[in-house]
Parts: structure tokens; sequence; C-alpha cells
């Protein structure tokens, strides 16, 4: 017989599962967007574009998590009843049963809700859908939000001051990283050696530039790439997580029964 602490044990067991599934799935299928769609197109969140693609990226994304969720769900009770209880969980990704429902049409149905309110939880957690791209080494990246006005001159100190709290706060503009990061340095946007470059050829007055917060090795990248206009080296931040990077188990939260009878209320009578 199983006591009413085991079944509250594998019940925990089931959500720590499920969550779980959630929070390894989302940022796994946005890093491997970065490294197998956006950096082979040399698509980065300095385009124009990066916030559509961005938000194409969460909801597709979301709408993956959330069938993870559902597919792992009846595994996990049939593993959990084989190992001594079965599951009552009060709101359940689908019946009480133990069968995969992800092929049913009340399912499919569900499935652009997902994405969509991915999207909006991703937005109310701060997230930046351009952040999701690649940073480009000449602009500023995934990871630009506050900055300092600059001239060509290097920073002084009050500028560099300003970096160092902002970049504690952001991390480096490019790659995200602030673990162990001690110094951030001044990055010129656009670089000195660009704004030179065409200004001459233009005959253009100097291009405004800002500094953002960098990590050395970044600017060791910027470095090999300004003196090789050939190579506009993207760099991924795959493992640069933020609060937004965390999913919530909509399945969970929000179940296709739940958001069907919504959406019954909703259709015009
Ligand atoms: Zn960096």
């Amino acid at each position: 017989m199983t006591s009413d602490s085991d079944r509250r044990e594998r019940s925990w067991l089931y959500y720590i599962g499920i969550v779980g599934t959630g929070v390894v799935t989302f940022p796994s299928c946005l890093g491997l967007l970065q490294h197998l769609v956006f950096k082979q197109l040399h698509l980065s969140a300095s385009m124009t574009l990066s916030p559509l693609l961005g938000f194409v990226s969460v909801a597709t994304t979301g709408i993956i998590s959330s069938i993870s969720i559902c597919v792992v769900s009846p595994v996990l009770k049939r593993f959990l009843h084989d190992h001594g209880t079965s599951i009552n969980t009060d709101s359940n990704t689908h019946d009480d049963d133990n069968t995969d429902k992800t092929a049913t049409p009340e399912f499919m149905q569900c499935l652009p809700v997902y994405g969509v309110v991915s999207a909006a939880v991703f937005k109310l957690f701060n997230g930046h859908f351009k952040s999701v791209l690649p940073s480009d080494l000449v602009k500023p990246g995934a990871f630009a939000r506050e900055s300092v006005r600059a001239t060509v001159k290097y920073a002084n100190s009050s500028q560099r001051k300003k970096i160092q709290s902002i970049g504690k706060q952001h991390g480096c503009h490019s790659c995200g990283r602030w673990l162990k990061v001690k110094f951030y340095i001044a990055d010129h946007q656009p670089p000195i050696a660009i704004v030179l470059q065409n200004s001459k050829a233009n005959r253009k007055p100097l291009q405004d530039q800002r500094f953002y917060p960098q990590c050395t090795k970044c600017a060791k990248k910027q470095r090999h790439c300004v003196s090789k206009p050939a190579v506009r080296k993207l760099v991924t931040h795959a493992t640069s997580l933020r609060r937004y990077h965390f999913f919530l188990p909509l399945p969970l939260l929000l179940p296709p029964s739940t958001l069907q009878l919504v959406m019954d209320l909703l259709k015009p009578r």
C-alpha cells in the first residue's frame, strides 16, 4: 500500500519532472536556433528584422516546449505508477489517464495559444526578442541595453565607471557574460576604425558613437574583425541565461480542456 506521504512525494517528483522539461527544452531550442539557423544565415540582433525573427523564435520554441511537456507527462506518470503509485494532479496536462494525447485536435488548436503566451511571458520577464539572435561584433550586441555617449577618444574615468556599473547589471553587450567578468572594456559602437574609415571614404562628419560594456574575450575577437573587414564574426550566447529564459509549464497551467472552454465562450453566437 502507498502512504499519503509517498503519494505526495511522487506528485512532487511529477511536477519537478514537468517543470524541468520546460526549463531545459526552452533555452536549449533557442540556443540551437542561434547556432543552426541564425549563425548559418548570418542574421544578427542588430538587424531591423531581428525583433520579428526573435518573436517567431520564442513563440515556436514555446510551442515545442509545450509539446515536450505533453509528451513527457504520460511517460512520467507511467514510470511513477510502475514504481509504486498513480499521480493525482489537480490541474493536469490532460485528463487523468496515462495516454499521450498530443495528436488530438483539441491539443493542436491550443498550440498557437501556447506560442503567443510564451512570447508574452518572455516580454513580462523583460526579455527583448532581438536578444535571441547572435551578436555582430561591430554593432551593438544582443545584450546592449544602456550605453554612454562617446567620442573617438578612449573613455575617461567617469565614463569607465558608468560602463562598469552597466556591465554589472546587464553583462557583456555581445556575449552576455557577467559571471567571472571583473572588468568591462568601454567598447566604441560603431568601432573607431570603421567610423574613421566611413568618414574618410564618404567625406562626411564622424558618425555618433556610444560606449557599451564588453568583456575582454569579445573585445579581442572584435579587433580581429575590424582588422579583417571580410570577417564578420557573429557571437552566439546560448549559455548566457537570463530570467526571461525561464519557461512556465503552460500545458499544466493552461490545460487544453480549459483553453477549449475559453475558446467556446469567446465564439460569436
Ligand atoms: Zn563578451
